[in-house]
């Protein structure tokens, strides 16, 4: 057997984890590198889409192997790619929704299937439905690009990747993960799904639903000739922490760990609660005569149901954007749930109105706000808004309020996004900031207002000793010499490296 980390060590997401044994080789996540992509790139400069994979294969923020979709390979990149090393990769598994972790899997050719939790599925299904085409989210399904030499244009042929599912899934949701909800114009193609006991790989798979920011976060028991263990991200102190737990206690016949460590470097790491999170912001909220705006990541559903609580109990109306309200919608139809019940759906100027944004109007057209409405009555409502969200403020022109930051203590899960812009757009609408605050230049986090998706340092610790795996591998950290000093058995393994067994 032989594990190579493609990306991923020494950095914070980027996750490219590859295992070989007999001419058969796994990917365990194929994720967006954002602290490499942040070395270049910003909001208003990226990789440019018609060019394909090409900027990115130039700037080494990819693997440079052959293993990409034809479709985005132009004419002056074909003769190097087909040159670069083809790996065999059979399948990709998919630990958690987050970009960081599956934001590079729309780049690999199309017969690679993934496979992933049914939330995972649900949710990078529902982020495809709700953005336009790009190279970072398309992956249950894509635009097929037609060549035109060194230039790739998006036609309407959508593509599918087959994709296996770690449970059972209702009809519904078998539904809305094989439909295209795009316009109706373009050709749909009803994607693949299978359960994942049903692939043909020599490898075997047991999947865990384990503790972490997003619904439906997984970890791997992976057997070959011998078992590994994969945590993808997870915590010990949030809702489902007695997965995580579970996890490393059926993991104790597994010779390998590969972990993450990403509150490793930090100086402070004690847990913050869900419980801490609600007291802070229920006492900011209580207090407030005007509008809240609440900023947390809109796949952190149990921030979503945090905020929630505190609405009802000061009397106010929790209102999420539209894109919000169909990945909840979806989830809900998954685990027949109720999120989406006694929450609001804010009403943005927009021209376009696409299929996804009509299944919601459709469905809860009763439950929209409208800008006057926020307007008028602004200490009525907590809005559920982000960065990109800022320029909708503007059909408000709130004056005054409150902004609580309730988000990822670091950037790289989700997204690179300037708070120095973000912090304008407090100051431009007169809120007071909560979570967030810039000290002698630096931006600095305020703790009480996020309650970290990640393990301490304490709770990894703990959680190894349980396993006591023959050999740890550190990634998805920026401090990995800190597994050296803690524990005897570490291999750090560098991008580009590999280990052979
Ligand atoms: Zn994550």
């Amino acid at each position: 057997m032989k594990i190579t980390i493609f990306d991923g060590h020494g950095t914070i997401g980027g996750n490219k984890i590859y295992i070989e044994e007999n001419n058969e080789g796994i990917f365990l996540d194929f994720g967006m590198n954002f602290s490499s992509y942040g070395k270049y790139y910003e909001e208003f400069i990226t990789e440019r889409p018609s060019r394909g994979i090409y900027d990115l294969w130039r700037l080494g923020l990819i693997p440079k192997l052959n293993i990409y979709r034809d479709d985005l390979i132009p004419d002056d990149l074909s003769s190097e790619i087909l040159k670069s090393d083809k790996i065999p990769v059979k399948m990709v598994l998919i630990s958690h929704a987050h970009l960081d972790h599956a934001g590079n899997v729309s780049l690999l050719r199309n017969d690679i299937p993934i496979l992933g939790s049914p939330e995972t599925l649900v949710i990078l299904k529902s982020i495809r439905d709700t953005s336009s085409a790009h190279l970072g989210n398309e992956i249950p399904y894509s635009k097929e690009r037609i060549k035109d030499g060194f230039l790739l244009k998006a036609s309407k042929n959508i593509i599918k990747r087959k994709m296996f599912v770690t449970d059972s899934l209702n009809d519904e949701s078998i539904n809305f993960l094989s439909s295209v909800n795009l316009t109706s114009k373009e050709n749909e193609n009803m994607a693949e799904i299978d359960d994942f006991k049903n692939h043909n790989l020599h490898f075997e798979f047991k999947p865990f639903i384990v503790d972490h920011s997003i619904p439906g976060a997984t970890s791997f028991l992976i057997k070959a000739d011998f078992e590994i263990a994969y945590t993808g991200d997870l915590r010990f102190h949030g809702k489902r922490k007695d997965g995580s737990m579970d996890f490393f206690k059926n993991a104790k016949n597994a010779r390998i760990l590969i972990t993450e460590g990403t509150r490793i470097g930090r100086a402070d790491d004690t847990n913050v609660s869900e419980e801490i999170v609600y007291e802070n912001s229920f006492s900011i909220i209580n207090e407030s005569n005007d509008l809240v705006i609440s900023d947390f990541s809109p796949r952190n559903f149990e921030r979503l149901e945090t905020f929630k609580k505190i609405a009802e109990k000061t009397g106010r109306s929790l209102v999420i954007t539209t894109k919000d309200a169909y990945y909840l919608d979806a989830l809900d139809a998954l685990n027949k749930t109720e999120m989406m019940k006694n929450l609001k759906i804010y009403s943005e100027y927009s021209l376009k109105e696409n299929k996804w944004q009509s299944i919601i109007y459709d469905k809860y057209g009763g439950e929209y706000i409208y800008p006057n409405d926020i307007k008028n009555d602004p200490s009525n409502y907590i809005l559920c808004f982000s960065f990109y969200d800022m320029p909708k403020l503007l059909d408000i022109m709130p004056n005054g309020g409150d902004y609580i930051y309730s988000s990822s203590e670091a950037f790289g899960e989700e997204d690179i996004f300037s708070f120095e812009r973000l912090l304008e757009w407090i100051k431009f609408f007169n809120f007071k900031v909560h979570g967030i605050k810039i000290e002698n230049n630096e931006i600095r986090f305020e703790k009480g207002l996020h309650a970290s998706g990640h393990a301490s340092k304490d709770d990894l610790i703990h959680a190894i000793d349980i396993m006591d795996p023959d050999l740890i591998i550190p990634v998805h950290t920026e401090n990995p010499d800190w597994f050296l000093q803690n524990f005897e058995n570490v291999k750090i393994i560098k991008n580009g490296k590999d280990l052979t067994f």
